[in-house]
């Protein structure tokens, strides 16, 4: 199987490029055939499967792979760009009838179990709220601290209980809901 998909996408994860670190995913709901795994480096495995919280930045390699020909990919990319609600790319993809399908088999299910995002008093956040941040934070990857105090306007969900999306210091990062206070 392994093999098939490094042929297929010759040697790299067919939704960032990365050379390293390559896994087989088993796209769901999948049979086991060769068709419906993609190969993926392990950041995008730990980040699909929500291991790890979700690195907008890094997702900007759909930009390219959302165009593969690959159904399975095209599923992938479909989904995280709906979990990270970008409709812009969501508004220029194609899918063929059996394959968006199968991308949104598993995406109700998702949507279904979402809980409602709540901040450090137990309020629920919605997309468009203001919220403080209300301990020092931070940010991995990003390199700076996101300072208690700090008023992110605006903020986004991203599907993910427990997190929500802001600009801080003219950056898009992941905050984490229970170290915010609604405005
Ligand atoms: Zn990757």
């Amino acid at each position: 199987m392994k093999k098939t998909l490094i042929d297929r996408s010759g040697g790299v994860c067919e939704l960032c490029g990365a050379t390293e670190n390559l896994e087989v995913l088993e796209v769901e709901p999948s049979s086991g055939k060769v068709s419906q795994s993609i190969l993926v480096c392990n950041t995008c495995k730990e980040q699909i499967q929500k291991n790890i919280p979700m690195d907008i930045n890094h997702w900007r390699c759909l930009n390219d792979s959302m165009w593969s020909v690959v159904p399975a990919v095209q599923v992938v990319a479909y989904r995280m760009l709906k979990r990270m609600d970008n409709q812009d790319l969501l508004g220029m993809m194609y899918l063929e009838p059996e394959v968006l399908e199968w991308a949104d088999a598993v995406i109700d299910e998702e949507q279904e179990k979402s809980k409602p995002v709540k901040d450090s008093n137990g309020s629920t956040l919605e997309a468009g709220d203001s919220v403080t941040i209300i301990k020092d934070l931070e940010v991995k990857g990003a390199g700076f601290t996101a300072k208690r105090g700090t008023v992110v306007k605006n903020i986004g969900l991203n599907g993910i209980e427990g997190q929500i999306e802001g600009r801080v210091n003219g950056t898009r990062i992941v905050l984490l809901s229970k170290f915010l206070k609604k405005v």
